[in-house]
């Protein structure tokens, strides 16, 4: 039997992207924010109804430029249990991130607990919207405004997430998310930075292609390369036309899995209306229970993912430690399961009884 991953990406049949790819053959423009990065944009905005998407070439680069952008020095508050991406990028933009813990239950930043982390030296918090729940973004927003802080959202799980129905995207000062392949909308790899602010989008903007001015004579910002390519753009744009598709897929999926393993021992994030359900985390009693059952689905080539582990206070060779209970706790005892468009329910079916019979 074939492997089954944690994830597959999302994938347009190979002749539509052919098609998205003639028109680069077309144009003989290969990036410098050429017609179908253009329209990559346009699209995404139209699709999660939002007002700007400034396409860039990865999701950690989008991190990066939201910084930039926002001309940040200082400590970022940021939950433990997130991908190091996170981290890496608030630290290549000469930051410091000061971790705070979750709510073990919605797996995002405890809004209760972000107030102990501020200090005179506090610039933003960075929350992330983990497996695309919904962080409380109204409770945030309000903590930063006491405070005078900027709010970033690590949103790269997060298209698709919404909120009072609206895109999730449009909250903070600046979200940030990822078109990776293992993202639910893919580009192979790419991202984008979401902002209402038309300042910052025109930073953003200017950051993303070297620091150029508009009529691109002079240099006024310190930009870099942040460039998402012609090819990249033509993935998405083909993939997108499957999006509504994805989102329900995923959702059947994970209903379907959620109904199968409700069982006492076996706890699930607790979902906000909006969810996105791009991921199927399971919450086991303990590290040994977990490594059980990783190994009876390893020996039947099936491969979930432990996200996030471990928690990223812990990666000691580039942060200094500091306490987050559940997040550490958490990170020990959380699976993946395979969640992807084309996974079958008899595949579910099997991934369940396995985990059963492991316990
Ligand atoms: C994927 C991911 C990123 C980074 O996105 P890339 O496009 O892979 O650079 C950042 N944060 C989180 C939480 C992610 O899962």
């Amino acid at each position: 039997m074939k492997p089954i991953y944690v994830t597959q990406p999302s994938l347009a049949p190979l002749d539509e992207y052919v098609e998205e790819l003639k028109k680069v053959w077309e144009s003989g423009i290969l990036t410098h924010n050429g017609p179908l990065v253009q329209k990559l944009e346009n699209e995404i905005c139209n699709k999660l109804d939002i007002k700007n998407f400034v396409a860039v070439s990865n999701g950690t680069i989008a991190i990066q430029m939201a910084i930039k952008a926002l001309e940040l020095k200082g400590e970022i508050i940021t939950p433990a249990f997130t991908w190091i991406a996170t981290v890496s990028a608030i630290k290549w933009e000469g930051c410091e991130p000061v971790f705070c813990d979750i709510d073990p239950k919605t797996l995002n930043v405890d809004p209760n607990e972000i107030e102990k982390y501020i200090t005179d030296k506090t610039v933003a918090i960075m929350p992330v919207h983990v497996f695309g729940n919904p962080c409380k973004v109204e409770e945030i927003d309000a903590i930063a405004k006491k405070y005078n802080l900027k709010v970033i959202y690590d949103a790269a799980h997060a298209i698709g997430t919404t909120v009072n129905g609206e895109s999730v995207l449009e909250f903070g000062d600046i979200s940030a998310t990822s078109l990776h392949a293992t993202k639910l909308l893919n580009s192979a790899e790419g991202g984008g930075c979401v902002s209402k602010d038309e300042e910052l989008i025109s930073r953003l903007e200017k950051i993303r292609f070297f620091g150029h001015s508009e009529d691109k004579k002079d240099i006024v910002l310190d930009g870099f390369n942040g460039k998402l390519t012609e090819v990249h753009a033509a993935l998405g744009l083909a993939n997108l036309k499957y999006y509504d598709d994805v989102l329900s897929k995923r959702k059947k999926l994970y209903n379907y899995y959620l109904n199968k393993l409700d069982n006492e021992s076996i706890e699930f994030q607790s979902l906000k209306p909006g969810a996105n359900f791009s991921y199927f985390p399971i919450i086991l009693q303990n590290e040994k229970t977990l490594l059980n059952i990783e190994k009876v689905l390893n020996e039947n080539n099936i491969y979930p993912r432990r996200y996030f582990y471990p928690s990223v206070n812990l990666f000691n060779n580039i942060v200094d430690y500091s306490k987050c209970e559940h997040s550490e706790n958490i990170s020990k005892k959380i699976l993946c399961l395979p969640l992807y468009t084309e996974l079958k329910l008899d595949d579910v079916d099997r991934i369940v009884d396995l985990i059963m019979g492991a316990k």
